[in-house]
């Protein structure tokens, strides 16, 4: 273990054969310059921070350390495969917290690895700034998600379509092991090897699998189904990934890699921001889809190791995959229904949010704020009082409420499911252009109040509205590297 005053590292990742990783080392940078810190979590993770020019100084000053890596990886991007790795990204260690948790520590943007092919293995500060704020934003709306510990600016200015700063984001996950990790060992790697990287997987994130009369095949069971619970949370906030990538889809269960991502406002299942997605494959209402789509990449991977008769692995393997659909509706019905405040999962519920999801649809209504003007109780205030469908589901969805459960109760589940504030594109757009400027005071409220998004205040309001439909209109994401 080498431990130094901020970090408590070890560096299991480097018991796997070398084929995973390379040792690499972070670029030299002229003038890098700490611009966020995030000390709520250096605290929880037992990190300590004593200033920020020791911080810099760790990260890329002392680059002398031998045990920094990039990780070797493949994946299919917009379905097609292809050899990947980590281009612009070195893990500094895995940090140990005093409870034994273990966390990669990795740098995004901080120069050239041996997985970098044509690139510069740079990112620009404006990128890593959306990343920051959207990470966060997604842990505080109980979204598991990789999270972020510091932003650097480089100093440097990195050329993209226009020139801009350079940026260095320090990230936080339990690890970084994802669908194309497997993929890249079941391409150019032996059986061992990925037994290996089998065994690695199971042993750090779920050992208990361990006891499983067979554990690839319980892996493949259980990454699916932490997998559609974390989708199940996107469509609950109305989040779209936008690049959902199997090298973006991560082994524990958490959301990494924003790059396009964005939220829906008006509701539209067909949305998809991504100035390259342009047959809408990963638009919104496809997330589900695409999700079953990377899981049977993954099995695919851990055949050789699910039986050695490659019949009776399909066949096994299959039959996880299979339960994919029923699980999805159960778990994605169930949710909905809690965002109207019915905790019970019938069948016979299932058009009401279908109805209401048709509704919102057609009416252009704001996706969020419909269902947080169900449990304001104004929703007809907040719709279209004269419609009829509408104000017959109005009926149907009260009488139910009354049937199942008491106004209070279902009130607390609507708000526990219904945030209040999401990061609305036009506000995100606007914090991060000014922040690059060097004015970070709309990005502190934008991340303060993101910090809260279950909470209503006065403050709060102000970040409700949702984004006009002129901004919708031009408004494009991009990889954004
Ligand atoms: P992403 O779209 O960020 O998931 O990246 C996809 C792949 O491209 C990963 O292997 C990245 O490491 C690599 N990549 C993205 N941007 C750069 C860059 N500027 N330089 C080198 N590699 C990059
Ligand atoms: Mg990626």
């Amino acid at each position: 273990m080498q431990t130094n005053n901020m970090f408590n590292f070890e560096y299991s990742y480097l018991s796997l054969p070398n084929q995973f990783y390379s040792l690499t080392k972070t670029n030299i940078f002229p003038k890098p310059k700490v611009v966020l810190i995030n000390k709520k979590l250096c605290d929880s993770l037992n990190i300590s921070i004593s200033n920020k020019e020791d911080l810099t100084r760790l990260i890329l000053v002392k680059n002398n350390r031998n045990s920094s890596f990039s990780q070797a990886y493949a994946g299919h991007q917009f379905g097609h495969f292809t050899r990947l790795g980590d281009g612009r990204a070195i893990i500094l260690g895995e940090h140990l917290t005093n409870d034994k948790q273990r966390f990669d520590v990795q740098l995004k943007g901080s120069g050239k690895t041996p997985y970098s092919r044509g690139g510069d293995g740079k990112a620009t500060l404006k990128s890593m700034l959306r990343e920051y704020l959207i990470s966060e934003a997604m842990h505080y709306l109980n979204i598991p998600s990789s999270r972020s510990l510091t932003l650097l600016k480089t100093g440097e200015q990195i050329k993209r379509e226009n020139i801009e700063k350079g940026g260095i984001l320090t990230r936080i996950m339990k690890s970084h092991i994802r669908v194309g990790t497997f993929e890249y060992a079941s391409y150019y790697c032996s059986k061992d090897n990925l037994k290996s990287l089998t065994y690695y997987t199971i042993n750090r994130l779920f050992p208990e699998i361990n006891e499983y009369k067979n554990p690839p095949l319980a892996l493949l069971n259980r990454v699916m189904k932490d997998q559609i619970d974390l989708v199940v949370n996107w469509m609950r906030v109305g989040f779209i990934h936008g690049v959902m990538n199997t090298d973006n889809t991560s082994i524990s269960g958490e959301t990494f890699d924003y790059g396009p991502c964005a939220f829906i406002n008006v509701y539209n299942p067909e949305k998809s921001y991504s100035s390259i997605d342009y047959n809408n494959r990963y638009s919104f209402g496809n997330q589900p889809k695409i999700i079953k789509w990377n899981i049977s990449r993954f099995a695919e991977a851990l055949l050789p190791l699910i039986h050695q008769n490659r019949k009776k692995s399909i066949e096994l393997a299959q039959s996880v995959v299979d339960d994919f659909d029923d699980l999805w509706k159960t778990k994605f019905y169930g949710m909905m229904l809690n965002k109207i405040g019915i905790q019970y999962n019938d069948l016979q519920l299932h058009p009401l949010i279908d109805d209401l999801l048709d509704y919102m649809q057609k009416f252009n209504k704001d996706y969020n704020n419909t269902f947080l003007s169900l449990s304001e109780d104004d929703f007809l205030k907040n719709t279209i009082p004269n419609d009829n469908t509408f104000i017959s589901w109005q009926r149907k969805w009260k009488k139910n409420l009354n049937n199942l459960s008491n106004f209070s109760e279902a009130n607390c589940l609507m708000r526990k499911n219904n945030p209040v504030v999401i990061p609305r594109n036009h506000l995100v757009e606007k914090a991060i252009e000014e922040a690059n400027t060097g004015d970070f005071s709309l990005f502190y409220k934008l991340l303060n109040i993101l910090s809260h998004p279950y909470k209503y205040s006065s403050n709060a309001v102000n970040f409700m509205e949702p984004s006009s439909s002129d901004f919708e209109k031009n408004f494009q994401t991009y990889c954004g590297t």
